[in-house]
């Protein structure tokens, strides 16, 4: 039977409760338990998928093919398990749900209400991760901060939870903000206060509260808080500014967290070993020396677009003892004027991926320095076919070779294949998740990999048309990646190059810290060589 632990946030969003509620995860895995988790999203779009990066950030994909909330990311690289479409639930999806059973008449004429039908589903939600995950212990994030108009229904939900699966079974935990005056040089638990009358007057006592403090707090403080609470005082935990967010599971770690949930939830835990972690947060330490990365993307005004991409890096510097330092670079900001001054002192280039035209052409640039210039260059998705088109135009003059996404085109290089042969729906839809990349032998991407097959997640709709694959060939182009079944290129990459490497799916949703991604870990090794 599943335990069950929900994670609440107070006065402010932006508390970074999702890495709280990872590390609790942490400690636990590493106590001997199974661990699944899950997000909550209050907000009406069914999921993240058409919502655009500047709104949400980065869409993160599961393995099983779901578009989810970034958190999901530091979940899975925090437990280092595969999540799965059951983890990132959206108001959107319950009331979809709801909405099309009512048209099914399922509800047997009855009124359908928030509270029972809607909190119902969330709870079904939340059991039926139980179930298939098997895990020994959920923990549910909830996002956005309470007292917020369209997170009650869950809020309600998870309080029912505990009525049914009994207080032994089921603890809350809230996140919340304990902010430090300067001018009077003091933190204040006032909004904190505020926040837990809140939770209470919703029916839910915690059973933990995590202080985000700048720093450390008085034993007074914290005496407060457990009054105020109604609970003891090592229920209290306190998670100061991390330099890393990989340090905070060392932080809950030296608080006891583990011992305070095992009384709590009777779990009896004895040992916890979190030697693999204090492994990873040492590399880091150990990371004198700084590379900088180019990053030429669409959104780089807000990095949390790049998120997986940007962990990826930073965990493959830890692995080879390099703190990573990104050059954010706008690709509508790369010209054919400027180009060459841009990319002149650049170690190493990443091209992530993208959707539309804006700052497609830049992207092509970079690449064409890169394969020139001879500089690692790391191409994803997006960033793959802008240097599939580069080689076309440049190397075998194709001069309008394009991609059918953004122009019409008698050369459409990269092109909407699957549905071609009529046995798959060509509709809008992407192909997303895990598909099987075949490897071929004596390429930089067999080496890299180490292996024959590996299982890489995608997110794209287009493709390089295989129309133009023995010309791209011939001129010099390696396929070094394809996906059997389908006959598609997965991988592409160059020879005379020191590293010029490719992929069609998305390398950054695989990297787990002491376990980087193959191509992100040789991107930053030949990054390191060629300095
Ligand atoms: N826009 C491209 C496609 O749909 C690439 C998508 C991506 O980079 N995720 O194929």
């Amino acid at each position: 039977m599943a335990k069950y632990i929900f994670v609440t946030g107070g006065v402010v969003s932006g508390l970074r409760k999702g890495i709280t509620a990872s590390s609790i995860g942490v400690l636990l895995k590493a106590s001997g338990l199974n661990v699944f988790m899950q997000k909550f999203d209050p907000y009406l779009n069914v999921d993240p998928g058409t919502m655009s990066p500047y709104q949400h950030g980065e869409v993160f994909v599961t393995a099983d093919g779901a578009e989810t909330d970034l958190d999901l990311g530091h979940y899975e690289r925090f437990i280092d398990e595969n999540l799965t479409k059951e983890s990132n639930i959206t108001s959107g999806q319950i009331y979809k749900n709801v909405i099309e059973k009512e048209r099914r008449g399922e509800y047997d004429g009855g009124t359908v209400q928030v509270v029972p039908h809607v909190t119902n589903e969330i709870k079904k939600k939340v059991y039926y991760a139980a179930e298939t995950s098997k895990a020994d212990i959920i923990i549910t994030e909830i996002g956005g901060t309470v007292g917020d108009i369209e997170s009650l229904p869950f809020i309600e939900a998870i309080r029912q939870v505990r009525m049914e699966q009994r207080r032994e079974n089921v603890i809350y935990m809230h996140v919340s903000l304990v902010p430090y005056i300067a001018a009077s040089k003091e933190s204040k638990t006032k909004p904190t206060q505020h926040s837990v009358r809140e939770l209470l007057s919703l029916g839910i006592q915690p059973d933990i509260v995590v202080a985000r403090a700048e720093q450390l707090l008085d034993d007074s403080l914290i005496e407060k808080i457990a009054l105020f609470f109604n609970i003891e005082k090592s229920n209290v935990l306190v998670a100061t500014d991390a330099a890393s967010i990989y340090e905070v599971p060392m932080k809950m770690y030296q608080q006891n967290a583990q011992q305070v949930i095992s009384n709590l939830l009777n779990l009896n835990i004895t040992k916890t070993d979190i030697t693999e972690w204090k492994r990873f947060v040492e590399k880091i330490e150990h990371s004198q020396t700084t590379i900088e990365i180019k990053l030429v993307g669409k959104y780089i005004e807000l990095p949390d677009a790049y998120l997986s991409v940007s962990e990826s890096l930073r965990i493959a510097g830890y692995e080879n003892s390099v703190q990573i330092k990104i050059d954010w670079i706008k690709a509508e900001d790369v010209t054919v004027d400027n180009y060459q001054q841009l990319f002149q002192n650049a170690k190493g280039i990443l091209v992530p991926g993208g959707f539309g035209k804006r700052g497609f052409e830049g992207k092509i640039l970079t690449c064409q320095f890169a394969r020139e210039n001879k500089i690692p260059l790391l191409g994803i998705c997006f960033g793959m076919q802008a240097a599939v088109i580069e080689f076309a135009r440049n190397v075998c003059h194709i001069e309008d070779a394009n991609s059918s996404e953004l122009v019409k085109t008698n050369n459409a290089v990269i092109d909407l294949i699957r549905g071609k042969d009529k046995t798959e729906d060509i509709g809008g839809t992407l192909r997303l998740g895990n598909y099987k990349t075949t490897l071929v032998p004596n390429t930089l991407a067999h080496q890299l990999y180490g292996k024959d097959e590996v299982l890489e997640r995608h997110r794209h709709r287009y493709e390089v048309n295989n129309d133009y694959r023995q010309q791209l060939e011939q001129a010099g182009l390696v396929f070094s990646g394809l996906y059997e079944t389908k006959n598609l290129v997965e991988i592409i990459e160059l020879r005379d190059h020191p590293f010029y490497i490719a992929a069609q799916y998305h390398p950054e949703f695989t990297s787990r810290p002491n376990k980087p991604n193959p191509l992100f870990n040789g991107f930053i090794q030949a990054v390191i060589k060629t300095k």
